[in-house]
């Protein structure tokens, strides 16, 4: 199945790319793409690295600047 990466066992995630093609499965500790048969694409390259770091860097802000936002009205209360 390609929802679990077969060198692994890891979880894959599907990504859209296109609206009208299949969403690539991503392994991220792997580092590469498969399709809806579990044929490995390609492999994740950096630039796509780099932008999911960032995407999970600027969650984990949110989540700080929420969390310090609710502490502070709180506070006001
Ligand atoms: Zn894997």
């Amino acid at each position: 199945m390609t929802l679990f990466c077969k060198q692994c066992n890891e979880r894959r995630l599907p990504l859209v790319f296109a609206k009208d093609k299949a969403p690539l499965w991503i392994c991220e500790k792997c580092g590469n793409f498969a399709d809806g048969e579990d044929v490995i694409i390609r492999e994740v390259t950096k630039e796509e690295k780099d932008a999911m770091k960032k995407r999970q860097e600027d969650f984990e802000n949110n989540t700080v600047l929420t969390g310090e936002k609710l502490h502070r009205r709180k506070g006001v209360n």
